[in-house]
């Protein structure tokens, strides 16, 4: 049979699923090995000027809709984003304690896309394969495999996966490719780190961009925090980021070291093993995950 949208749900709920969707998390879980020459970005937050020229390169090499209001319009940064559908990466300005000669607060800006974690959650999630980790440390969307269950939206730590609610016909997952064509096919950068106009955004070998972390940390004492965070986040992710304000207050989740797939393939195993219709696993990672949040957002206030 067909696994297209209209059968998984119905082999949603049938003892049947057990076995599919079992196997296939195990074959998924087995090919998860953090690549050696795996590619990454290292995000400089104390760099970024909130130019959101990064957000602008994004729109246009992945061919997205317009945005409601131009990228050089301030008001945007008056609320928190979170990228969606039509906008994979976004930045948000914070006010955590930074001061000026005049002691008036400085914002510090924050640019949030998915993070191609080294053992993604979102590909463990997922039960037919269209989630992909890529050697080069894309973590790789495949819209014709995608039966739009929407698991890898509530296994991602981040909270990163969005689906076009809006394209009642073939909506997709959308999120961060990591530019994977230009970055896997051309050799370049990836279209946010070349907009970049202070070079806030690095992009290389993610063995090398932790060295080069270490080294601005050693040749700047006091600029930086001691923590490069997604050196191991979740298992460690491709996207890195130095700051000179704890991450907590920057709205960055406060995770665990080990990668999010044993939790999820835990929480999974368990629930196929007893026979639970896979919309339960939906229920209880939604959970997990929303404990998490409410951590985080309890480590945000101040
Ligand atoms: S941030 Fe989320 S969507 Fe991106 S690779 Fe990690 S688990 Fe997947
Ligand atoms: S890597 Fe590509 S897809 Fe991801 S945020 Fe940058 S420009 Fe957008
Ligand atoms: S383009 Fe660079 S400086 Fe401008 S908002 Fe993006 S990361 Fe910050």
């Amino acid at each position: 049979m067909k696994l297209d949208r209209r059968n998984f749900l119905r082999l949603a709920g049938a003892a049947g699923a057990t076995a599919v969707v079992g196997r296939g998390a195990e074959a998924q879980a087995r090919q998860y090995q953090p690549p050696p020459q795996a590619l990454g970005c290292l995000v400089d937050l104390s760099l970024c000027i909130g130019c959101r020229k990064c957000e602008q390169a994004c729109n246009e090499v992945n061919q997205l809709p317009a945005p409601e209001r131009p990228f050089d319009d301030p008001t945007v940064l008056e609320r928190k984003r979170r990228p969606d559908d039509k906008a994979f990466t976004v930045i948000n300005r914070h006010y955590a304690g930074r001061r000026d000669d005049k002691n008036q607060p400085l914002p510090t800006f924050v640019k949030t896309q998915c993070m191609h974690c080294q053992d993604p959650a979102c590909v463990s999630a997922c039960i037919v394969g269209a989630l992909t980790k890529k050697p080069n440390g894309a973590v790789h969307y495949d819209e014709g495999k995608c039966i739009g269950c929407r698991y890898c939206m509530v296994a991602c730590p981040f909270q990163i996966p969005a689906y076009e609610y809006s394209d009642p016909l073939t909506p997709r997952v959308r999120k961060c490719t990591f530019c994977f064509e230009r970055i896997s096919q051309t050799g370049g950068k990836p279209g946010c780190a070349l907009a970049c106009p202070v070079e806030a955004i690095t992009f290389g070998r993610r063995q090398d961009l932790l060295g080069l972390a270490r080294k601005r940390m050693e040749d700047n004492p006091g600029r930086y925090e001691p923590h490069i965070y997604g050196e191991r986040e979740a298992g460690g992710t491709s996207w890195l980021y130095l700051s000179s304000q704890p991450f907590a207050r920057l709205g960055f989740q406060t995770l665990p070291d080990q990668p999010m797939p044993h939790l999820t393939e835990t929480i999974q195993h368990g629930v196929f093993a007893y026979l639970w219709a896979p919309l339960t696993l939906f229920g209880i990672l939604g959970g997990v995950m929303a404990l998490l949040g409410r951590r985080n957002d309890k480590e945000e206030r101040p």
